[in-house]
């Protein structure tokens, strides 16, 4: 790949966070929330604050709506720090790193439909299912029915009680950070496609095992180099070794744990949660983690602070920064903001877009975003004296500290 000359600053600022919503309708209360708490956090670390157009999905775009959003954004106090990124305007820098993973061996293309994939992982269980039988049938002949209940309950699944203790800690929280509908891949293609069929969609290769690549590589083979970004090195990230605290240290390379400055302490594992993932899709489109990696990379985000709804795709994201040789930025994850109905409020869930045409004060909206965060409401009707006590609020809380969250 052509790698264009690139200036890096001789301080590139130590925080840079950002917001990044997909413009498919208004910003809803849910999503105030999240651009709220990242402009705090962005603010209480006197950082920069991005904002990002995740528009590379067209079905799920609302021509007009990234406009309505900045709108909304400016109305709310919350000024963004450099021209909006629109990912619509990056596919170019999507297929170099794409490019770049394939010529690396990282990516392989995949011919099977959904519905091939759904069954080849239901034979797969099966197949499971049926040794795991076989196996205690030959247990139960031998061993003592004590031993053969703690058998069963082992391989009956990670959630019975009898398993011990230091096994449970060993597992990804699949509880948490794997969605329901989320068959994970079985690996079909993976060596290369059945005859006769043909690529549909280009698959992440995760490797499970293998020496832990470098965090940062060489500039010389960095594919994430552009003249437009500020990438800081290394050394801007505080405690990056910290942060991936099983590179060089774990069996299994997908075995993913990170500290969420949130939630505590997260283990994912992606090859586990959903097999090799996708990085473009069937029908063409980008899939939502290479960009979000490749962006957040290439502008040099050092914090993420995001709903929790994000969390199950945090560890595939950390999985492709490494392969890219990128710096992992630190993560929070917030509590989702629930609707009457008891489901998380979203674009999809039909949640209203709030009101931003003056009817309502800001401060009224910024109020019940700081409800949802458990910040007092700073007693203030001026939009800018209320972002700068919560501000003062947010760093209190959580600068410094990365476990504390009172
Ligand atoms: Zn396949």
């Amino acid at each position: 790949m052509a790698r264009p000359h690139r200036a890096v600053p001789a301080a590139p600022p130590a925080y840079i966070g950002r917001f990044a919503p997909s413009p498919s309708g208004p910003l809803h209360a849910g999503s105030v929330v999240a651009a709220l708490a990242s402009y705090l956090d962005a603010r209480a670390h006197d950082g920069l604050w991005l904002l990002r157009i995740e528009d590379i999905d067209p079905p799920r775009v609302e021509p007009g709506s990234d406009l309505t959003i900045r709108q909304q954004l400016r109305f709310l106090g919350l000024h963004w720090d450099a021209p909006p990124l629109y990912q619509s305007a990056r596919v170019d820098r999507y297929q170099a790193v794409f490019d770049w993973l394939r010529a690396q061996g990282r990516i392989y293309g995949c011919g099977c439909t959904r519905r091939e994939i759904i069954q080849a992982a239901h034979m797969l269980q099966t197949a499971h299912t049926l040794q795991t039988a076989q196996a205690l049938q030959t247990t139960e002949a031998l061993q003592t029915t004590q031993a053969l209940q703690t058998t069963g309950a082992r391989q009956a699944g990670p959630t019975r009680q009898t398993e011990p203790a230091h096994q449970a800690s060993q597992r990804p929280s699949q509880a948490l950070n794997t969605p329901a509908d989320e068959t994970p891949y079985p690996g079909t293609c993976r060596h290369g496609l059945p005859a006769g069929r043909q690529a549909r969609a280009w698959r992440f290769r995760i490797d499970t095992t293998g020496t832990p690549p470098p965090q940062t590589l060489p500039e010389a083979t960095n594919p994430l180099a552009s003249a437009d970004f500020v990438q800081p090195t290394d050394g801007n990230f505080p405690a990056a070794q910290e942060r991936i605290s099983n590179v060089g240290k774990a069996a299994d390379l997908s075995n993913i744990t990170f500290h969420d400055r949130w939630l505590g302490p997260q283990r994912q594992n992606p090859s586990l949660q959903c097999g090799d993932f996708i990085l473009k899709r069937a029908d063409g489109v980008w899939a939502y983690q290479l960009g979000v990696v490749v962006d957040d990379a290439e502008s040099g985000v050092t914090d993420v602070v995001r709903g929790a709804d994000l969390l199950s795709s945090t560890g595939r994201q950390i999985l492709l920064l490494r392969a890219l040789g990128a710096p992992v930025p630190r993560y929070l994850h917030l509590p989702l903001v629930m609707g009457g109905n008891g489901q998380k409020l979203s674009k999809q869930n039909g949640a209203p877009g709030v009101d931003t045409s003056g009817r309502v004060d800001a401060v009224d909206i910024l109020n019940e975003a700081a409800r949802a965060l458990g910040l007092r409401q700073p007693g203030t009707r001026d939009v800018q004296r209320w972002l700068h006590e919560a501000t003062a609020q947010w760093r209190a809380r959580f600068c410094g500290s990365t476990i504390n969250r009172q």
